[in-house]
């Protein structure tokens, strides 16, 4: 198996959405599913193209209620190219459906390298004739605007008329999930719809609620031999669809090249005029598909040589398989997150912008995505934080309408910052819709102050810290302060109301108000937000921080305050060490996990088998997904003693292992996020059952384990997180005090691993094995690297390579 193609060798309807899902192109600004280009949306296709940040509201009745959703919009499509075959005596056939020929040969080949996606078909048809379709495509890594399909169509054993018809389809609808089916999905008018030029066309669209303008442009031309045919095609108009048609005379074995090169431009675009416009002048200026395709690839060799991992395996069985994934995974960051993203106002879209699952929401995966891009190309990272930056005004008013102060960033974020979290949820098992109270994840908050610290951590990037990190630091610090509540008679802060990473707890059984207490996880990322937020003056030029002070009215007292809460947060713990998921998590009944996995087989969505059975997962020891483990996930063992310390809590390393093995037992890893935690929080201890973890992991989209939610977008946080498993957790590396540590503890299966990172503007390479780490000082901007082990100092020039045998002491390295 190649490590940089993920294949298909035959064609299953069944499978279609979940390999669109697998073979989107996308370049962080506009991403397309891998549907075929004869496909329009049915129960095996669902072509979709999404912008980033191309949102729509809409209203819906849900229950009787009005509910209002945020949806990313399934914008037109810019793909459909349909063949129909005329007989003998020249009349048309129907368009051309796989489900009607006989398939002899068909390969599906997304080759991440390169960036493009083949498609190969050799069939037979209902008169006996062998035909060959050959399909490229690309949208392109830098021109961000543009996307093209070439088709090859040979005739392989007969002569003959076909038709070819190449559309703009505006008429698509959100649809692509089946639980939203009762609400609306139409979320977008035709404004317009025109010739361009000779062999061009237009379709001009606009969101209802949003009244974001969508332009996409078209041309479609034929060649043979290299020789453009003139075609004089048709123009096919319909309310919401532009399409142009011609027709061919194919010759046998002699292929007929027929490229289609798109644009698309939003009336949000910078430096244009009007969308139409500019759609009409970037088609006017694009080259042919294979120039596209050159310059292309070579953006996405430079992407790769900024990303790519390699690795050896001590399984030989495994032919590339892990390493694909891997790539796969790699390719779908960068599909929603490349470089194109510094220059928008976009977050990272937990589902990608690969299907319509969580209306393309933000939520609180950026803590699994963002670790991969710090340490490849951190201004990716900056970017995405400061689309948060922009929404602290809408953070702020969020709080404020809490009775709270600073900021309270929304768990599910869209276009504007405020909550977009539904009201109701379906249950697809029992049809009824409940209550959704899971916007009550209020840890969201700590993610973000942890996302801008460790961005800052890995880059040294002040002025980032400065303008914009240090205010929402503070602001969601002020936040917690004001959250934590305090107990007179414990002599301690409480936080209350809340839900916690593991979505299947909201309530207490005999509460009548969602949210619970004393939530471990949530309160000690808070003690530790507001730790962070006072160590601030120390990283800021003073002036900017006196600014700061004064910006935001911060006081002596106020500052004092915040001290005193980080120290008197309130945490639970039971039995022998555990830490209580919340406070009275152990008087919940347990759960008989066996006989539900015997009656069920597959409960990750237990709280959907429950909910059916008329009960729920509050009264139970059932969790969804990592919590408590989270603070391993997060912490080193270090970092938490000294957080648990101040706290005033005894905390020791051994109760690492008793609070892993508790909750493992207590979880039915619902979300794909969970198996990235359990590898990671194992990984020294028990090194072979993190591997067959992280194993299970990389499987999430790929294999689709949840059965069926892939195929509405991929789950980008386990995507990253897996890869970020092999890249910091296996290597021991943490970003702290300045200093890159490395700590290699390579799983047994893995006996090397070559990669290349990104430190405070310096460019390493590392080349590790199970005994030794050699350390190569790429980059030539800087003097020299200092790597430390114990009291022996290396100091590495550029090109300078250095081998450390790997002994119990981690390698700090760091500039000079
Ligand atoms: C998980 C959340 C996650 C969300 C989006 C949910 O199923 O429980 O932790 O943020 O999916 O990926």
């Amino acid at each position: 198996m190649s490590e940089w193609h993920w294949r298909y060798d035959h064609y299953a309807p069944a499978q279609e959405r979940l390999r669109e899902a697998l073979c989107t192109l996308g370049n962080g600004y506009f991403a397309t599913r891998g549907a075929a280009p004869e496909a329009s949306a049915d129960a095996s296709h669902y072509p979709g193209t999404y912008l980033a940040g191309g949102y729509d509201r809409i209203e819906s009745q849900a229950e009787g209620r009005l509910v209002e959703n945020e949806d990313l919009v399934n914008l037109p499509n810019w793909l459909p190219l349909r063949l129909c075959f005329h007989d003998s005596d020249g009349e048309a056939g129907g368009w051309l459906a796989l489900e009607d020929v006989q398939i002899l040969d068909y390969r599906q080949n997304l080759d991440m390298r390169d960036g493009v996606l083949n498609r190969e078909i050799r069939f037979r048809d209902g008169q006996g004739r062998t035909t060959k379709l050959c399909q490229r495509r690309l949208v392109h890594m830098s021109k961000r605007h543009l996307a093209a399909l070439e088709t090859e169509l040979t005739a392989l054993d007969w002569s003959g008329t076909v038709t070819v018809e190449s559309a703009l389809d505006g008429g698509v609808r959100n649809a692509g999930v089946e639980r939203y089916a009762d609400l609306e999905g139409r979320h977008l008018e035709t404004l317009a719809t025109a010739a361009v030029g000779e062999d061009g066309m237009l379709l001009k669209s606009r969101t209802c609620q949003s009244r974001l303008e969508i332009a996409l442009a078209a041309c479609t031309r034929v060649y043979r031999d290299g020789q453009q045919l003139a075609v004089e095609p048709s123009l096919v108009e319909t309310d919401d669809s532009i399409a142009q048609r011609f027709r061919l005379q194919l010759e046998p074995g002699e292929p007929v090249l027929v490229e289609k090169i798109a644009a698309l431009h939003t009336s949000r675009d910078r430096a244009i005029s009007e969308c139409a416009l500019a759609a009409r002048e970037t088609i006017a200026d694009a080259p042919r598909f294979d120039a596209l395709l050159a310059s292309h690839a070579c953006v996405w060799h430079h992407l790769w040589q900024r990303f790519d991992l390699e690795l050896t395996l001590a399984d030989d069985t495994d032919d590339g398989r892990t390493a694909a994934i891997l790539h796969l995974h790699l390719f779908h960051l960068l599909v929603t997150a490349s470089p194109q993203v510094m220059d928008l106002d976009v977050g990272v879209p937990a589902r990608g912008l690969h299907g319509e699952a969580y209306r393309g929401h933000i939520f609180w995966d950026e803590l699994f995505i963002f670790p991969t891009l710090n340490l490849r190309l951190p201004e990716i990272t900056r970017s995405l934080l400061r689309y948060r930056h922009r929404r602290l005004d809408a953070a702020r008013a969020a709080a404020r309408a809490a009775d709270l102060r600073g900021a309270m960033y929304p768990w599910q974020s869209g276009s504007d910052g405020r909550e977009e979290s539904q009201s109701l949820h379906l249950n697809p098992r029992s049809g009824h819709w409940t209550p959704d109270e899971t916007h009550l994840q209020r840890h969201v908050n700590a993610a973000i102050a942890y996302n801008v610290w460790q961005y800052f951590e890995t880059t040294g990037d002040t002025e980032f810290l400065s303008f914009y990190g240090a205010e929402m630091l503070l602001e969601i610090a002020r936040f917690w302060a004001s959250k934590a509540r305090h107990n007179q008679a414990l002599q301690r802060y409480e936080i209350t109301g809340v839900v916690g990473p593991d979505e299947f707890h909201t309530h207490y059984p005999d509460r009548g108000e969602p949210g619970l207490d004393n939530h471990a996880y949530t309160t000690v990322m808070a003690a530790w937000v507001l730790r962070r937020a006072l160590d601030l003056p120390e990283h800021l030029p003073r002036e900017r921080w006196e600014e700061l002070v004064e910006q935001l009215g911060l006081t002596d007292e106020e500052l004092a305050h915040w001290d005193t809460v980080s120290r008197k947060l309130r945490v639970c713990f039971h039995g022998d060490g555990i830490i209580s998921q919340f406070e009275g998590f152990e008087r919940l009944r347990e759960l008989d996990w066996q006989a539900y996995r015997d009656k069920y087989g597959d409960i990750q969505r237990l709280d959907r088998i429950l909910e059916a059975e008329g009960d729920t997962p509050n009264h139970y020891q059932a969790t969804k997904q990592a919590d408590v483990l989270m603070l391993f996930y997060l912490f080193s063992t270090e970092e938490l003693t000294g957080l648990f310390q101040r706290l005033g809590y005894h905390f020791e390393p051994e109760m690492i292992p008793r609070n892993i093995a508790y909750y493992s037992a207590r979880t039915s890893d619902g979300s794909t996020l969970s198996r990235v935690v359990d590898a990671w929080v194992l990984a020294r201890s028990d090194r072979a059952r993190s591997w067959s973890l992280f194993n299970q992991a990389i499987e999430s989209d790929v294999a689709d384990i949840q059965g069926g939610t892939t195929s509405e977008g991929i789950h980008l946080g386990a995507m990253a997180g897996t890869v970020d498993l092999i890249q910091r957790c296996y290597t021991g590396i943490e970003v702290r005090d300045g200093q890159l540590w490395l700590n290699p503890r390579l799983p047994e299966e893995l006996t090397g691993l070559r990669i290349r990172l990104r430190f405070r503007q310096q460019t390493l390479g590392l080349q590790i094995t199970q005994s030794a780490v050699q350390i190569r000082a790429i980059s030539t901007d800087q003097d020299a690297l200092r790597t430390r082990v114990g009291d022996s100092i290396v100091a590495l020039r550029p090109g300078d390579c250095h081998s450390f045998a790997i002994a119990d002491m981690p390698i700090a390295v760091g500039a000079t």
